[in-house]
């Protein structure tokens, strides 16, 4: 269960990083558009990227946690199974498999870009945000326009 920890500790920081890493405007372009093209993800989006991302922040960030901790080979293969299904429910659109997070990512772009609580620590949460109290007050505004006609 450390070793669990740990891996969740280590993908999350690596994720954050690789992540926000290629949504600078140049390595977007050649790298991480491809998998922005889901404006609204379905699970098979989450291996829909460029080879780069794929290799190195997808999976880099999978198996750094097992290469670093050295944990048991039944330890390392839980995680990854669970990494895989994990990252597909991220981007299966569906609420009840804790898809909101990521969603918002493909939809409003600058926030969540890790997977547990980096986005909180660095500010880029889109729950909370100015942006998302924006969005409600504009959205709170045409209902009340609405009733009023
Ligand atoms: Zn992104
Ligand atoms: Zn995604």
């Amino acid at each position: 269960m450390l070793h669990f920890a740990i891996h969740g500790i280590v993908i999350d920081v690596w994720l954050y990083g690789t992540h926000r890493l290629i949504h600078h405007p140049i390595l977007y372009m050649w790298i991480h558009k491809f998998h922005h093209r889901f404006k609204a993800p379905t699970a098979v989006a989450c291996v829909y990227a460029n080879p780069l991302e794929f290799m190195i922040g997808n999976v880099g960030g999978v198996v750094l946690g097992p290469a670093l901790t050295n944990c048991h080979p039944y330890s390392a293969a839980f995680w990854m199974a669970y990494a895989i299904t994990s990252t597909s429910f991220s981007h299966s659109g569906y609420t009840v498999f804790g898809a909101t997070s990521h969603d918002q990512h493909h939809e409003h772009f600058d926030f969540n870009f890790g997977v547990l609580i980096t986005d909180a620590v660095l500010g880029t949460k889109f729950e909370g945000s100015a942006r998302q109290k924006r969005i409600l007050a504009n959205a709170a505004a045409k209902r009340q326009d609405a009733k009023s006609v």
